[in-house]
């Protein structure tokens, strides 16, 4: 499966917005995007004088989307097209689809502190999904289903510091409950809309794809 290799902090800096992708450079003072608030090249200050287009906010809105889930674009219109198949409203279940990914989840629940590290660590094979292995940060959950960090992986310092973390901060995601003791998380439910991201305006993506 194709990946970003380039530098994240410069797909803040193009879409203008924290993409959350360094874990903790991301709240610091070291942010690219608050040291550089413009987009990335030699004119990039210049962009942020023009006036966008209406198919530039589209476009903007969906790149920033994939980019926050750091995914690749064949993947990410893979999940357009089973939102759009599904019933009911397609933003709505394209952002679902989005938030039931095993590295989102990971991400949610505190056990790792950004989307490509989460990622990272479920595809290192880490985590169990009802008891059994799963490396495939795609895997959708769903309600009940129970994420745990394996065994062996427990004696990582990677994940006492991120228990510590989770201990301190829970989960930030309603529908998930965290219990650090036992590194574990369970999805309690599936999202409302109200609980997945509202900085996104997912009109604008299922506009963008069924132009
Ligand atoms: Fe984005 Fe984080 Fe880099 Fe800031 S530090 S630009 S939020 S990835």
């Amino acid at each position: 499966m194709a990946k970003h290799t380039g530098p994240v902090c410069k797909l803040c800096r193009r879409e203008g917005t924290k993409l959350f992708l360094k874990g903790d450079r991301c709240h610091s003072p070291k942010c690219a995007l608050d040291r550089h608030p413009y987009p990335p090249g030699v004119h990039g200050k210049s962009t942020l004088r023009r006036k966008a287009s209406d198919y530039s906010m589209h476009l903007r809105e969906k790149q920033k989307v994939k980019r926050m889930y750091f995914l690749m674009e064949r993947q990410f219109k893979k999940y357009y097209e089973m939102a759009d198949k599904k019933k009911g409203v397609t933003g709505t279940n394209l952002l679902e689809f989005l938030e039931r990914r095993l590295d989102n989840i990971v991400f949610k629940l505190n056990f790792a502190p950004s989307r490509p590290s989460a990622r990272q660590l479920v595809n290192h094979g880490h985590f169990s999904v009802n008891g059994r292995l799963v490396n495939i940060p795609s895997y959708l959950v769903k309600e009940g289903d129970i994420i745990e960090v394996k065994e062996p992986s427990r004696k990582s310092s990677i994940f006492k510091v991120a228990m510590e973390i989770a201990k301190q901060n829970g989960t930030s995601a309603e529908w998930l409950d965290v219990d650090p003791d036992k590194f574990k998380g369970t999805v309690k439910r599936m999202p409302s809309r109200e609980e997945m991201p509202l900085d996104i305006q997912e009109n604008l993506i299922v506009e963008f794809y069924s132009k």
